[in-house]
């Protein structure tokens, strides 16, 4: 079995344990985006469906399919980039931490990475400290990857 449909297997059960279903539409997107190792915006991937699947999607219903999928931990949105990724993090059982996004600015491949000690209410206190109100913890960061710094080198 791949990889990808290993991590649609381990969805559809996160899915069946919260009483929600992972419909075949919404499967067919998130394994668009797990067969991506870039970030892609909901048209990008209506038009991969459209290729790859020969499945119509209309950009509504990918914008909806995207909103249910993230609330579910299985996608996440790069707000920087307005373009999603596949959660690393299908296939475990752990909670999931606060993430950072290492996001290569040559090749747009885009790696999550757990924040680590750093707990939601630590962060949301240094940002109430500072006069602000936390909306989304997560992190987004400008990298260059170990493979394009060996092509520029
Ligand atoms: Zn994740
Ligand atoms: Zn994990
Ligand atoms: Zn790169």
């Amino acid at each position: 079995m791949d990889r990808v449909n290993e991590s649609l297997q381990h969805a559809e059960r996160k899915c069946q344990q919260k009483g929600v279903r992972l419909t075949s539409k919404r499967k067919l997107v998130l394994s668009a985006l797990l067969s991506s190792d870039k970030a892609m915006s909901a048209y990008e991937l209506v038009d991969l469906c459209k290729e790859a699947f020969n499945e119509t999607i209309p950009a509504m219903s990918a914008y909806r399919i995207l909103d249910f999928l993230q609330s579910h931990q299985l996608v996440h949105k790069l707000q920087l980039a307005n373009k999603y990724v596949a959660c690393c993090h299908i296939e475990c059982d752990h909670r999931h931490e606060i993430s950072q996004f290492l996001i290569c600015r040559e090749c747009q491949r885009v790696k999550e990475i757990s924040l680590g000690n750093i707990t939601k209410n630590e962060l949301k206190h240094d940002v109430e400290s500072a006069g602000f109100h936390l909306v989304n913890p997560q992190l987004e960061i400008n990298c260059v990857c170990n493979e394009c710094t060996t092509k520029v080198a």
